[in-house]
């Protein structure tokens, strides 16, 4: 599957801090695969079916990957509802 571009034009201990802030939106913290926690850092793409946040103009789809099996889960199957905005800092 191709990857849309990625929006990496940040360091990636800002991404680790824009993530924990992402993470308190979330309500399922172990893979539902294999039990396992997320990695710190969360990816991320401009995309229309994503959320909006404070962090950039367009709508962006946000994943976590699992630390163990390395599926890369959306968080809208993390428990977080796609019409609420992501207020980042
Ligand atoms: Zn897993």
């Amino acid at each position: 599957m191709k990857k849309m571009q990625l929006l990496d034009n940040y360091s990636h201990e800002f991404n680790e801090s824009i993530s924990n802030q992402i993470k308190k939106y979330i309500t399922i913290e172990q893979c539902k695969f294999c039990g396992g926690g997320f990695l710190s850092y969360a990816g991320y793409y401009k995309h229309d079916g994503g959320w909006m946040t404070s962090l950039y103009p367009d709508k962006i789809w946000i994943w976590f990957t699992c630390d163990k099996c390395g599926h890369q889960w959306s968080i809208s199957h993390l428990g977080v509802k796609r019409d609420i905005e992501i207020n980042i800092h």
